[in-house]
């Protein structure tokens, strides 16, 4: 993390693993917006996944540290991971704001797919997070991008934002790699290797 920022956008995501379709939403919303720094964040274990099909969150959190580091606008967080189980992106919002940037200094983004934008929704203490952040939303081949699915709550304080379309998922990268298919240009090259290396997803 930079010592002078005023931006910085953050990046949750179980990361499982980490994909070029993540980085590339990162890196041009970063230039769209300009933003200061990316902070990518896995959460911990997902309850609703279950054990075979998701990596440790140290591997996931070592993979996200891999694919960031040929960026250095990029850095990852272990907050969620070293919380453990389940975390509300809210208190990850407010503990990135504690740490970072103490509270109303600079501004948060927190970037999401469109996919993801609609679970908004769902999210604990919703009410005060267009206080404590803004929302950009990313397009995402097979997922319509419209403000109507949207909250109406976060409307005000959320972007549309259309990056170049990867078509790319870690789910079904984990599928490919059961398969013994390829995922070269998938993931970053020592994402790879990395995954290859710890036979990683090989079975459910
Ligand atoms: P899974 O298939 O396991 O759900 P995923 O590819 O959706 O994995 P996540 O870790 O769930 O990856 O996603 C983290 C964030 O990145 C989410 O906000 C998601 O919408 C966004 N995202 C993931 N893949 C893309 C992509 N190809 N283009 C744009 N945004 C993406
Ligand atoms: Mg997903």
């Amino acid at each position: 993390m930079k010592k002078d920022w005023s931006k910085l956008g953050i990046m949750g995501g179980t990361f499982n693993p980490i994909h070029h379709g993540h980085l590339i939403a990162a890196e041009f919303v970063r230039d769209e917006f300009k933003l200061d720094e990316i902070l990518f964040v896995p959460s911990g274990k997902p309850p609703h996944k279950h054990a075979g099909e998701i990596a440790s969150p140290e591997h996931r959190w070592m993979m996200a540290l891999l694919a960031a580091g040929t960026n250095e606008y990029f850095s990852v967080s272990s907050l969620e991971i070293d919380r453990g189980g389940e975390s509300y992106t809210r208190d990850t919002i407010l503990e990135l704001k504690e740490i970072y940037g103490g509270r109303g200094k600079g501004d948060f983004y927190f970037i999401t797919g469109a996919d993801a934008i609609a679970e908004i929704s769902t999210w604990h203490k919703k009410e005060n997070l267009p206080e404590i952040a803004k929302f950009i939303a990313v397009s995402r081949p097979g997922y319509k991008l419209d403000m109507d699915k949207i909250d109406p709550l976060f409307r005000r304080c959320t972007y549309l934002v259309e990056v170049p379309a990867l078509a790319i998922s870690s789910t079904e990268i984990r599928e490919r790699i059961r398969r013994g298919r390829t995922i070269k240009y998938l993931v970053p090259e020592a994402v790879e290797k990395y995954i290859h290396k710890n036979k990683l997803y090989q079975e459910v």
